[in-house]
């Protein structure tokens, strides 16, 4: 059961002939409560079907059902009310504002918005509760839609890592990344630069790291988002890895609890998705690995449907008092995984209907 009647309900993918659009089309597909019905793309694609617009490049074979539709403008019209959004951020502002405007729901998994006053920046096991702030969008901006964003591939993994950590009073994180080659999209990074190579610079996703993480795991009241006031700090870097982005954490508590409450705050921490058997939810949101050489990419981050943050080395950090290793799969529990959780959490609050 859904908690809805177990009504099923059509959605639809704005970029969906893109990378992050492909990803959303293979994480839809055999949905239990969403049909793929619609696509939308720029007007290269409208007009054709998903198969002949679409150069598919992951893992697999296209969906046969999606295949079969025919791509249309990214104009409201037609679609159905719950959209996920994988534009090209150089439009998705429009794009995304003209269909909340014409009433529809835009889950988003573009920056454009997520850093605005009035948009949740979700991640529904760590601040389901920044959905209240939707009212206020619409009655600021005149909307009878909304729009919901999740957050950047790295800033997730951070993210949920820390949530459990809050109750011992954060105050200061060093992150450090390896980020995956699949986070720069399609054909992302040159072969030149990246075999045998580390680059040291991924633009705007330091800032991006920073400021997420904070109001994620701030606070929302009467004024507005509170950020968490704890200092982050951010180091990211591009990796010869297929999928996963690693983060070396290290961090401040204002309390001193042991290693072994860590653990078991990281290992018992469960929230709503999970209390409400979301479909897309992973059972447990983080697992602490104990093997003193792992998470590793390759051998975990595929495990749990990519929707699992793997966790371990948790050991004392002579400068901030404790770090860890963080895992996560960027383009599932980073992108398309995330803003499918966030319908979910929607859907299931009642916000769809
Ligand atoms: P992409 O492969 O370049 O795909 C862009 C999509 O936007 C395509 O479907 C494209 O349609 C469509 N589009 C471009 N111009 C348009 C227009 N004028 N009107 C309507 N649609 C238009 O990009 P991507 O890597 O999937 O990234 C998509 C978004 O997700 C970006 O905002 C990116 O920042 C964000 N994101 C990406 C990742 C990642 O891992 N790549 C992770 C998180 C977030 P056509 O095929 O018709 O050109």
């Amino acid at each position: 059961m859904n908690g809805n009647g177990d009504r099923r309900i059509e959605v639809g993918v704005l970029g969906a002939t893109g990378m992050v659009g492909q990803n959303f089309v293979k994480f839809l597909q055999n949905h239990p409560w969403f049909d793929l019905t619609w696509v939308g793309a720029s007007d290269r694609s409208s007009g054709k079907k998903y198969r002949e617009a679409t150069a598919w490049r992951l893992d697999g074979t296209m969906p046969e059902k999606t295949a079969e539709l025919t791509v249309e403008d990214c104009k409201p019209g037609n679609a159905p009310r719950l959209l996920f959004s994988a534009t090209d951020a150089s439009v998705a502002t429009e794009i995304e504002q003209s269909f909340a405007q014409a009433g529809h729901v835009i889950v988003s998994n573009s920056r454009n918005h997520r850093m605005d006053s009035d948009v949740p920046l979700l991640i529904p096991e760590v601040n389901p509760g920044h959905l209240k702030v939707i009212p206020l969008q619409q009655r600021k901006r005149g909307w009878t839609g909304q729009i919901v964003t999740n957050p950047n591939c790295s800033t997730i993994v951070l993210a949920l890592a820390l949530a459990p950590l809050r109750q011992f009073g954060i105050t200061r994180v060093l992150a450090t990344t390896m980020q995956a080659i699949s986070g720069a999209g399609y054909p992302g990074v040159a072969s030149m630069d990246i075999n045998g190579n580390v680059v040291p610079f991924i633009g705007g996703e330091e800032e991006k790291m920073q400021q997420e993480t904070q109001k994620i795991l701030g606070d929302l009241t009467p004024e507005g988002f509170r950020p968490l006031s704890a200092k982050v700090s951010a180091h990211c870097n591009r990796v010869p890895v297929t999928n996963g982005h690693m983060v070396a954490t290290s961090f401040e508590l204002s309390s001193r609890p042991g290693e072994a409450d860590i653990i078991a705050a990281l290992e018992n921490f469960r929230s709503t998705p999970q209390e409400r058997n979301l479909p897309s939810a992973p059972p447990k949101p983080i697992i602490y690995m104990s093997e003193k050489d792992r998470p590793q990419p390759r051998r975990d981050v595929e495990r749990e449907n990519g929707m699992t943050v793997f966790i371990g080395r948790l050991r004392e950090c002579p400068v901030l008092g404790y770090k860890f290793m963080a895992l996560g799969h960027n383009t599932v529990r980073g992108a398309a995984g995330a803003a499918v959780l966030n319908g979910e959490l929607m859907y299931s609050e009642g916000l769809l209907d």
